[in-house]
């Protein structure tokens, strides 16, 4: 079973992905990790990430892969744990442009559908998982939440980190950056962020994360129930037809 799980910034897709994963007994996939880490390398170089043919060659180049021994599973690069230093301010205010380049999304696309088939019990989250890397996922769910819902989370998560700079932290200039972010996620050539047509969509404004991974589970079991019902059918007409 595939749950994949889109959206724009802020909207808890992450948490959401996780807690789902752990409450049906299925993996977790952070496909926005991969950009960041993509990003991470690429700032360390030095390179522009606004220059293609220097990210592409940088996608080509790094092994990217998760060890899922672990929960959430650790992202290395290179064979070394990338950890937190991938949610800093400047990977974010670059990663948005890293993932633009097409070549670059061919080889994390590729990348995360070999994932896919090594691990077929998967929630996985990003922008574009319902619509090009897994459309033929069991349940799609589509997160939503008002902008300003979106900041004021981010900026409660700023604020709990150890040795904060509370007074740094401004809600007007996160919601700033989270709308930019989406503006650039959405409006891109390849794998824009958009809401795959067969969607569940959840607007996760006034629900707490609980709420959500509960009527998500729900969601999923119910498909699950749906596909092996629709299984059992097909062996019915198949031995029906068998028969005749
Ligand atoms: O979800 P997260 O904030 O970690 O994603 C970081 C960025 O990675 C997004 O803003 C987007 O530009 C890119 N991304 C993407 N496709 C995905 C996941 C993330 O383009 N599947």
């Amino acid at each position: 079973m595939i749950v994949t799980i889109d959206g724009p910034a802020g909207t808890g897709k992450s948490t959401v992905a996780f807690l789902l994963a752990e409450r049906l007994g299925l993996e977790f996939l952070d496909t926005g990790a991969m950009y960041r880490a993509l990003t991470l390398c690429a700032l360390e170089r030095g390179l522009a990430p606004n220059d293609e043919v220097a990210m592409t060659a940088l996608a080509d180049e790094i092994d990217l892969r998760f060890d899922f021994h672990t929960a959430p599973p650790v992202l290395l690069v290179n064979g070394r744990p990338v950890g937190e230093r991938i949610r800093a301010e400047d990977v974010t205010g670059a990663v948005s442009i890293v993932a633009s380049h097409p070549p670059v999304r061919e080889a994390l696309v590729r990348a995360q559908r070999e994932i896919g088939r090594e691990h077929p019990r998967l929630v996985t989250e990003g922008r574009d998982q319902g619509t090009v890397v897994f459309p033929d996922a069991e349940l799609k769910v589509y997160l939503d939440a008002r902008p300003d819902v979106r900041a004021h989370r981010r900026a409660l998560q700023l604020r709990s980190k150890p040795g904060a700079d509370l007074a740094a932290i401004d809600e007007t200039e996160i919601l700033n950056a989270i709308l930019a972010r989406d503006r650039l996620d959405s409006t891109r050539a390849t794998g824009r962020m958009r809401r795959p047509d067969d969607a569940v969509v959840v607007d996760t404004s006034e629900l707490t994360t609980d709420e959500v991974v509960s009527e998500l589970a729900r969601l999923a079991r119910e498909r699950l129930r749906e596909a092996v019902l629709a299984g059992g059918a097909d062996d019915h007409d198949a031995a029906a037809g068998g028969r005749a």
